[in-house]
């Protein structure tokens, strides 16, 4: 049988399926004799609990940073609060009910009461209750809980998943993800393409498929399941050529980025966390050209702090030991929500209240930012870029945020070092100001996602109109020419950091106009510096 979906990264899986199972438990309400013994339980299962939750956060910790892991920790700090014990032991006493039931009703009570709560950071704690009275009763009934169980690496089938379901995977154990909803740009796609493992999304899977063999084709974005034998041969075969590339794209580990005829491009990668940094350097990228901090924000239950941001920059710019590490200022509404920001829900939201435009509006948020990546400066090759600029007047608003920023670290005798200033060229404003915007930044890095998006009036995230939303429309090549040009001119390199930078297709096209910066997913570092060494441009253009 087969289901085609939609491929957010390519490459060939050949494994066992497995459903993601997120702990939803169907809890029986039963009678019970001995209130003592059954309290006994439940008390046990909370400390059994906050093992687990422990275990988590050392193991998110290492894998995200100090700021995703936090989560856990408060989970932690959730199974102790005395009114959620009070209710639960309570239920089991004045009703003579299984700890199974007190947990899931004291569960469903408070959710209610925090998702009627007139705070957003209180709303969001609706989901954590929920989430830790989960954990109580699957160890409760024996159950482990969400991920994989099986000791063999699977291919995980998963109507979507959370973040916080991601960190808690053992990563190792996965062949690919497959998921009913998510798109392109959700977490779980730029968790494939670093993790350089085929992924699928839109995939409407039945529950029987478990623990059946299956194969993910992630060029033509479908799951075959129980294949018949000569195809799972045909897909062996290709795999195994998929790997022997891989292995030779190795090679050129450590190698330069240069051209046949000797024109230097620098060759950086694209991160959305700290963990991230790893693939980067197994890859021999030359630097960072994206790493979307907004990633912070959406993993954390709470605005990250200034000591929490700028312990993840540090890191970043410390592994990467004097390497460029170019940091994009928070990106986030349109398709990237958080709920703690309390943004209203829009007609129009990519065109709507988000980046640069609420880091202006709400100057607090920016400027806690700002002074972790100033302060972060110090321990490395940092430089900042802001998204989604469309005026000069913009960038004097950002340029006077930074000069406040940087008066105020000097009176609190805060180190800092002067970092590059860059903006993120996606809109057709921007491109039709780069001569003007040229003479007030460092450099220009095309985010040609959004730019495809507003210039074709194309939503990068509705699947009807994936077919026509082309990045190589002439109108988009016309613009990088133009962007390239207008910024050289006002003395500014210019690189690009949206998906585009990473087709091959186009490398050449991109070294004739005279770009100076390719950023791309760490997977694809190999293949676009295999495609710029072999590339002559002392030839006749193609
Ligand atoms: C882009 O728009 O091309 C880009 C790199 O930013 P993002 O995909 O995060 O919007
Ligand atoms: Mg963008």
């Amino acid at each position: 049988m087969e289901i085609t979906g939609k491929s957010v990264f390519n490459g060939i899986a050949i494994g066992r399926l497995a459903i993601f199972k997120n702990g939803d438990n169907p809890v029986k309400r039963e009678k019970i004799t001995d209130c003592r013994a059954e309290i006994q339980r439940f008390m046990d299962a909370k400390e059994e609990a906050k093992i687990q939750l422990g275990a988590l956060y050392e193991k998110a910790l290492k894998e995200v940073g100090e700021v995703n892991a936090t989560i856990f920790e408060v989970h932690q700090m959730m199974l102790d609060d005395l009114d959620y014990v009070e209710s639960v032991t309570n239920i089991i006493q004045s009703q003579e009910v299984n700890a199974e039931y007190a947990v899931a009703t004291t569960g469903d009570n408070f959710s209610a009461m925090f998702a009627a709560m007139d705070d957003d950071y209180m709303k969001a704690r609706a989901a954590d209750v929920k989430d830790i009275s989960n954990r109580v009763i699957t160890i409760l009934q024996g159950n482990q809980m969400g991920g994989i169980q099986s000791e063999e690496p699977v291919i995980l089938l998963a109507n979507d998943l959370a973040p916080s379901e991601t960190v808690q995977l053992d990563k190792s154990k996965v062949l690919s993800f497959v998921t009913r909803h998510g798109s392109t740009n959700s977490h779980t796609a730029i968790l494939a393409r670093t993790m350089n493992i085929p992924a699928l999304i839109g995939i409407d899977y039945t529950e029987d498929v478990e623990g059946k063999l299956g194969i993910v084709d992630g060029y033509e974005g479908k799951l075959i399941i129980d294949p018949e034998s000569s195809v799972l041969e045909q897909y062996r075969a290709r795999k195994e050529a998929d790997e022997e590339k891989k292995r030779l794209l190795m090679e050129l580990r450590g190698k330069e980025d240069v051209t046949l005829d000797g024109k230097q491009i620098k060759l950086y990668a694209n991160i959305g966390s700290v963990s991230d940094v790893a693939t980067v350097l197994a890859n021999g990228a030359g630097g960072i050209g994206l790493f979307r901090s907004e990633f912070l924000y959406l993993e954390s239950s709470d605005y990250p702090t200034e000591e929490e941001q700028f312990t993840a920059y540090r890191k970043v710019a410390e592994m990467m030991a004097g390497k460029k590490v170019i940091i994009r200022t928070l990106d986030i509404g349109a398709d990237k929500q958080v709920d703690y920001f309390g943004l209203d829900k829009e007609e129009n939201p990519a065109m709507g209240y988000r980046a640069i435009r609420i880091c202006l509006d709400r100057t607090d948020i920016f400027k806690t930012q700002l002074r972790a990546l100033y302060r972060a400066s110090y321990y490395g090759n940092i430089a900042i870029m802001f998204p989604m600029i469309i005026s000069v007047d913009e960038v004097l608003k950002i340029k006077g945020i930074v000069a406040e920023v940087k008066k105020e670290l000097d009176a609190e005798g805060l180190p800092y070092r002067e970092v590059e200033l860059g903006i993120m060229i996606e809109t057709p404003a921007a491109v039709m100001m780069t001569e003007e915007l040229a003479k007030e930044v460092d450099f220009f890095s095309v985010g040609t996602n959004d730019l495809t998006q507003y210039t074709l009036a194309i939503d990068r995230q509705n699947p009807k109109l994936d077919n026509i939303y082309d990045s190589h429309h002439p109108a988009i090549m016309k613009m990088l020419q133009m962007i390239v040009d207008n910024g050289h001119a006002g003395g500014c390199w210019v690189g690009i950091c949206g998906e585009l930078g990473a087709d091959t297709t186009l490398t050449e096209t991109f070294l004739r106009m005279g770009f100076d910066e390719l950023s791309v997913s760490p997977s694809m570092v190999l293949s676009v510096r295999e495609e710029i060494r072999k590339t002559d441009l002392s030839s006749q253009e193609k």
